[in-house]
């Protein structure tokens, strides 16, 4: 038995260069164990409520600590549970999604430690999911826009999805992608083209929301990669018919096999209309949706809208609700899509997660800025 000694909690910078919880978990041999939590831009409103860094810090140190002291790691539901009860709000408003997530993800750490196995089949013993062997597709940000770039695209993310589960393979065509592409950025553009968003993805000064595409196919011709795009439409002003026509014209001229959040997070009945019309062909996800709580992926479900669902564990505060937001998503029959944020630290963990949980994709940004490349290159650890 591994028992939980002492917590420090501190404040870190993120790739935002915003603050940003890191805690040193101490066992009882005297084990330090180091975890570090995301942090989402295009947030839902949904989501778990994280509390700013210094709450955190002060709610771990003066309530979690002294109730999770001497508490057995390995029992991973029981001390989600614990941290659930102590918070006592539906969204863990109290002691702050972030403050509880790092203390969860600790404990997952030191048991994986503990046990002598990587940290990803350590997920996949607790998990009991009837996972696939394979790895997950690595979904790709390539092109940067919406609240994740400095341009005028509404569209958050562009990303590239090599058709293959080999994580080696998976790599070697983003990366020659993604060095191709930056090539024809410049060469059209300019090199400021070539300059870099919050996902390491390219965010060339464009405003038509085509345009990224029509590069990524160029940059793509000769591999085998599917395309997709997360829309963030909460944070898109356009209006229903305008987005629908867009999308139109994106799965008629560039076979899109992707598309998350195309609408605003409550609207539930437009997601179902895109479904209904697109899901044969493509994955259609819930993030801000969905935001990784079974309630509402049971309402996602119930009017079929989506067919496909990201992952965050930091939207539901725990490693067991996380978990089990897997669980019910393969139950729905859905894709899952365990996903990075947009504000991140070099911590890896999001990579051994979803090669745990059997994840069908893994959204970790383009292979550049450190923190993106950590998930890439723990990825090809794990191979
Ligand atoms: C996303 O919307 O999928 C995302 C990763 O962005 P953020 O972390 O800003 O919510
Ligand atoms: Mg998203």
């Amino acid at each position: 038995m591994v028992r939980i000694k002492d917590i420090k909690a501190s404040k870190i910078l993120n790739s935002r260069s915003d603050w940003t919880l890191s805690i040193e978990m101490l066992l009882g041999d005297g084990t330090p164990i180091r975890v570090s939590v995301p942090e989402g831009k295009s947030s839902g409103s949904h989501e778990a409520a994280s509390v700013g860094v210094e709450e955190a810090i002060n709610n771990i140190e003066k309530i979690i600590l002294p109730a999770v002291r001497g508490f057995d790691v390995s029992d991973q539901p029981g001390l989600d549970r614990m941290l659930i009860r102590l918070d006592g709000t539906p969204n863990k408003s109290r002691l702050g999604a972030n403050a509880i997530l790092a203390v969860s993800m600790a404990a997952v750490r030191a048991s994986a430690l503990k046990a002598g196995v990587p940290l990803w089949q350590y997920i996949r013993g607790i998990a009991r999911l009837e996972s696939p062997r394979v790895r997950p597709r690595i979904f790709a940000n390539v092109i940067n826009g919406g609240l994740h770039a400095g341009n005028a695209l509404d569209i958050q993310e562009y990303l590239i999805i090599p058709r293959t589960h080999n994580i080696r393979e998976s790599v070697d065509i983003i990366h020659a992608v993604y060095h191709k592409l930056g090539t024809i950025c410049n060469g059209k553009y300019g090199h400021s083209a070539c300059l870099v968003g919050d996902e390491g993805g390219y965010a060339p000064a464009l405003d038509n929301n085509l345009s990224p595409l029509s590069l990524i196919q160029s940059a793509a011709e000769g591999h085998a990669v599917d395309f997709g795009i997360d829309a963030a439409a909460s944070n898109i002003t356009m209006d229903k018919n305008k987005l629908l026509d867009l999308y139109r014209i994106m799965v008629d001229q560039f076979k899109l096999a992707y598309i998350e959040d195309p609408f605003q997070e409550d609207d539930f009945q437009s997601f179902t209309e895109m479904t209904a019309g697109y899901g044969d062909s493509a994955i259609i996800t819930g993030d801000d949706l969905t935001v990784t709580n079974v309630n509402r992926m049971e309402e996602a479900w119930e009017r079929k809208s989506v067919n496909g669902v990201i992952i965050k564990p930091n939207q539901v505060g725990t490693m067991t609700e996380a978990i089990e937001a897997v669980r019910r998503a393969r139950d729905y029959g859905w894709s899952v899509i365990v996903s990075h944020r947009s504000g991140e630290t070099n911590d890896d963990f999001i990579a051994d997660f979803g090669v745990g949980v059997g994840a069908d994709g893994i959204k970790i940004g383009a292979p550049s800025r450190g923190e993106r490349v950590a998930k890439y290159n723990r990825l090809l650890e794990i191979g």
